[in-house]
C-alpha cells in the first residue's frame, strides 16, 4: 500500500493553530512571544506586551518542551466521533507561556491526575486524516517518566 512517510504532516486546522510551526529544516515547534522590557513570554505572535504595556522589543521565541499541569477537566461528552472520556488539560509551560490541549498517558480519573506533575509537550500526529487523507500534526501533553 502507501508508504506512510509520503504524506508530508501538516499543522492541524491551519490558522486556528498558527504558533505550531514547522520548520522545512527542522523539528515542529510552539512559537511564542517574548517581552525584552519586562521577560513576560506568551503563546503565539504578539506586538505588544500585555503585561508592561511595551510596544516594541516584543521579540518571537521558540516555546519551551515541557512545563507543569495548571488545571485540568475531564470530558465525558463531545462531537460524535470524538472518542470520550479524555483530559483537556491547561498547562504552564517552563520558561513562560500557558497553554489548553489534550493530556495523554493518564487514566482519565482525577485520582490519577496531580496538579504541577511535570509534563513533556510533544507535538506528533493525530490518529485522524483530513478529507484528502493526509496526516497532520497537534501538541499533546504527556507525563514526564519519574
Ligand atoms: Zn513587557
Amino acid at each position: 500500500m502507501s508508504a506512510a512517510g509520503a504524506v508530508k504532516p501538516e499543522p492541524t486546522t491551519k490558522g486556528v493553530v498558527p504558533f505550531l510551526k514547522i520548520p522545512k529544516d527542522g523539528q515542529p515547534y510552539l512559537a511564542g512571544s517574548k517581552c525584552t522590557k519586562c521577560g513576560e513570554v506568551v503563546v503565539g505572535s504578539r506586538n505588544t506586551c500585555g503585561k508592561c504595556g511595551a510596544r516594541e522589543g516584543v521579540e518571537a521565541v521558540k516555546l519551551g518542551t515541557t512545563g507543569k499541569l495548571y488545571n485540568f477537566t475531564i470530558v465525558h461528552r463531545n462531537f460524535p466521533g470524538v472518542p470520550v472520556p479524555f483530559i483537556s488539560a491547561i498547562v504552564d509551560i517552563d520558561g513562560g507561556g500557558t497553554l489548553k490541549g489534550n493530556l495523554l498517558g493518564v487514566d482519565p480519573k482525577p485520582e490519577a491526575i496531580k496538579f504541577d506533575m511535570p509534563v513533556n509537550i510533544v507535538i506528533k500526529p493525530v490518529p485522524q486524516k483530513d478529507k484528502e487523507g493526509n496526516s497532520y500534526l497537534s501538541y499533546f501533553f504527556e507525563p514526564q517518566s519519574s
